[in-house]
């Protein structure tokens, strides 16, 4: 029999589904700021897994993720615990904006929170202390800032072993391999005992389907590998590049003011030497072409075509040869995930 989940303030035993408004700070007005929590405890023993979204106001991809896992899915078979967090940053979603609205703090620097400290830490002590560190396993799901676009990416400590097999559970095609940034939600709950992965997806402002549909998958793919579905397999990707310290990846930058035509799409291969972009004046008469220095695969694109010199551009990742094939092979097939 499975353990009860206990939280401050209530309990959920095996077998129960509770859907809470969880207290984290208090208003001007003295009055709660509560965010939405979903236990669900299954009735046979096994890990707990936590989904997160929304640590960054107006990052909605995730938020549908962590729903519909929540409220769509049969849970009958569950063994273990899913913890369901679909709107970490209440302020920030409400306001739309990425950061908390005070101060403008990013919660997801704020972990693992302090109940004695500022306001982001306070928040995120709440949250961390009763649903984020019980938990085995952690997936936080994001998108790119507002204004561009990622192709569905895992990131995660990859010398971690632990975290190494959440991040290839969720059978993304691309991991990049970094412990992310000191206060980040993935690398404190990782150093506490949650191997937790942050998946990038998409844009902000936006429910994206087929990239939500994706990551999705991994979720079933990741549940199976740790045993919380028996009935689910794990999945394969068809092809995978890990992109670490060592490899070519580089953000290219604007070297002209003006609006930005991509001559390519997210998740697409450039050659080295491609236009990846032109960008232009208002009278199209100074044509600024953006080239890949190597040929790799565009992780990161612009959605809003206004740029400065020395805005970022297209995030691009090297291939080495053997992925290189992969890539080209899957590509001649009906079915891919980027
Ligand atoms: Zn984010």
């Amino acid at each position: 029999m499975a353990p009860r989940f206990t939280y401050d303030g209530g309990a959920v035993d095996p077998g129960e589904i509770a859907n809470i408004r969880f207290t984290v700070s208090e208003t001007y007005l003295g009055d709660p700021v509560r965010i939405p929590v979903t236990i669900i405890n299954g009735e046979r023993d096994g890990p707990t897994l936590c989904l997160t979204a929304a640590a960054h106001g107006d990052e909605l991809n995730g938020i549908e993720i962590v729903r519909e896992v929540a409220h769509e899915w049969d849970h009958s078979a569950l063994r273990g615990t899913l913890i369901c967090l679909p709107v970490l940053n209440v302020p920030g979603f409400i306001a739309q904006q990425r950061y908390l609205p005070i101060y403008d703090r990013d919660l997801n620097r704020s972990f693992p929170g302090d109940g004695s400290s500022t306001s982001a830490k306070r928040i995120a002590a709440r949250v961390f202390r009763n649903f984020i560190e019980p938990c085995d396993i952690g997936l936080d799901f994001h998108t790119s800032t507002r204004g561009r676009s990622n192709m569905l990416h895992v990131r995660g400590d990859m010398e971690d072993p632990s975290v190494a097999r959440v991040a290839n559970a969720f059978a993304s095609n691309v991991i990049i391999a970094s412990e992310g940034p000191s206060g980040s939600l993935r690398r404190e709950a990782s150093e506490a005992g949650t191997s937790t992965i942050t998946i990038e997806l998409g844009e902000a402002h936006r429910f994206q389907r087929p990239l939500i549909d994706s990551a999705l998958e991994g979720v079933l793919s990741v549940m199976a590998e740790f045993g919380l579905l028996e009935t689910e397999t794990i999945k394969w990707p068809g092809w995978r590049t890990i992109i670490d310290g060592s490899d070519e990846k580089t953000w290219l930058r604007a070297d002209a003011g003006g609006l930005v035509e991509m001559h390519h799409d997210r998740g697409s291969l450039v050659e080295a030497g491609d236009r990846v972009c032109t960008i232009t004046n208002p009278f199209k008469t100074d044509v600024t072409v953006v080239e890949a220095p190597f040929t790799g695969l565009l992780i990161g694109v612009p959605e809003n075509p206004l740029v400065y010199p020395g805005n970022p551009l297209c995030h691009l990742v090297a291939l080495d040869g053997p992925t290189l094939r992969a890539f080209r092979q899957s590509q001649s097939q009906p079915v891919d995930r980027v």
